[in-house]
């Protein structure tokens, strides 16, 4: 199968060239052929799967069909848990939308508002946006969302995961009723498919490899070691291995801080990327860590979270991940498109049950190594996957605020026009967004989307 075979126009063929791609993955595949017919999309795909090329290529396409936006309109809109995954997959908008003249851009918390204010004037045909700004600026008139004929939930998994159920419900409630929803998810919760049921309309239905499966491309291990030697432990699998780059997850912000002074201590050189750290300090760091200037990034799962860096061998769960699916994010850092990935993670006696709620959601047993010297004291208790996957909650929440969502999506009346406060902006700027560029290459900042 060619792009050219799933009826992609030469402007785009063209982009994708450039790009060096040529075969679509699994979800292009399905995907492609499903948003140019317009229909809706309820995929399963982890990142890394060439999911964004799978909503942006025919969204593209569709959208250079029909007039372009009127002033502070919008035509597609793409919201996304994170401002880095924001940020990228803006970048994938402009590039794959190179040849076309549509207006895209980027709008995310974090930075100044006045300068997306003004970006949105003159209406974009694609809005990436977070949540938490985009109902800011909506809330100062900076936006109408009435002209919307596309909307993307890009990482809904994690959407909801983050807390932006009630942002979402409140998008949702200012959206046209007629308008094609796209929906892609790491991972199927049960709130995922609670909330597609109102929001979806006879959906095509994607699912590139086993629900809360793990890339195939990725082996996984999990190496036995007490608590106090995990750091040793690490710097001695990254000398042995002369990993050149790594990424490399903490549970907290603290504990990343004080990996990266272990690992520099041991001449180890290693980047911290968290909540704390300014926006300006996250962005140099994912620069250093890109140019190759570090050999490690340490991050927190939040600040991680979109994080597109490309041929990265190796993602280490310093700490495994507080939420078992989170493991699934992680990994998805490497293996990407096709290569091939090492995911290692440090488990010490403590982590057993967590380790098991792992091995549940990806429904397989992960391979258990020791190294000599770190041969823990401490047994880390057997574990194996529970079968038939991850307990079912025994009461599922009410469905409040999904209800407002259906009733939103086109089944009932328009949410209230209540504006919600207190999410404020916080700021700094982007660069602007021109005829067929999305907010532009520079910096790549973090964190939750607000
Ligand atoms: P995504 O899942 O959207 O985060 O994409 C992961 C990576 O795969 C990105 O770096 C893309 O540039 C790359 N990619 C997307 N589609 C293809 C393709 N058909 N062939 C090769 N690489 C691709």
């Amino acid at each position: 199968m060619s792009f050219s075979e799933l009826g992609l126009s030469d402007c785009l063929l063209r982009a994708i060239e450039a790009e060096g791609y040529d075969t679509p993955t699994p979800v292009q595949e399905k995907a492609i052929p499903a948003v140019l017919s317009r229909r809706d999309v309820m995929a399963a795909a982890q990142t890394g799967t060439g999911k964004t090329a799978a909503f942006t290529l025919p969204l593209l396409q569709n959208l250079a069909k029909g007039e372009p936006a009127k002033s502070n309109s919008v035509r597609a809109l793409i919201l996304t848990p994170t401002r880095e995954l924001a940020a990228q997959v803006a970048e994938s908008v402009a590039t794959y939308g190179e040849h076309l003249s549509l207006r895209s851009t980027v709008v995310y918390g974090g930075v100044k508002i006045n300068p997306q204010m003004k970006r949105l004037r003159g209406g974009v045909d694609v809005l990436v946006a977070t949540p938490g700004r985009l109902i800011d600026l909506y809330n100062q008139r900076a936006i109408r969302l009435s002209e919307v004929e596309i909307l993307v939930l890009d990482e809904a998994d994690r959407m909801l995961g983050l807390g932006f159920t009630e942002e979402i419900t409140r998008i949702l409630s200012l959206l046209p009723k007629r308008r094609q929803n796209l929906l892609f998810s790491a991972t199927f919760s049960h709130d995922i498919r609670r909330l597609s049921g109102g929001l979806l309309h006879n959906p095509v239905q994607i699912e590139v490899s086993p629900r809360n499966a793990a890339a195939k491309s990725i082996k996984q291990s999990v190496f036995e070691v007490d608590k106090a030697k995990k750091s040793a432990l690490l710097s001695h699998l990254i000398r042995r291995g002369g990993w050149d780059q790594a990424l490399v997850f903490t549970l907290t912000k603290r504990g990343a801080d004080l990996l990266t002074s272990q690992l520099e201590e041991d001449g180890i050189t290693a980047i911290a990327i968290h909540g704390d750290k300014s926006q300006g300090a996250r962005t140099r760091a994912l620069a250093k860590f890109k140019a190759g200037e570090v050999r490690i990034l340490v991050a927190t799962d939040v600040a991680a979270r979109g994080l597109d860096i490309e041929q990265l061998p190796y993602v280490v769960n310093f700490d495994l991940p507080k939420v078992a699916t989170d493991y699934v994010h992680r990994i998805g850092r490497t293996g990407r498109a096709g290569m091939e990935g090492e995911a290692l993670s440090l488990v010490t006696a403590d982590d057993a049950k967590q380790l098991a709620a792992i091995e549940t959601v990806i429904q397989q047993r992960i391979t258990r190594e020791q190294e000599v010297g770190f041969v823990p004291k401490q047994i880390v208790p057997i574990t194996a996957p529970r079968a038939g996957g991850p307990k079912k909650p025994k009461k599922l929440k009410k469905p409040k605020t999904y209800a407002a969502a259906s009733a939103a999506a086109g089944r009932g009346k328009a949410g209230k026009k209540k504006a919600v406060g207190g999410r404020g902006g916080k700021p700094a700027s982007r660069p602007a967004a021109g005829r067929g560029r999305s907010g532009g290459k520079g910096g790549k900042p973090a964190g939750r989307g607000r």
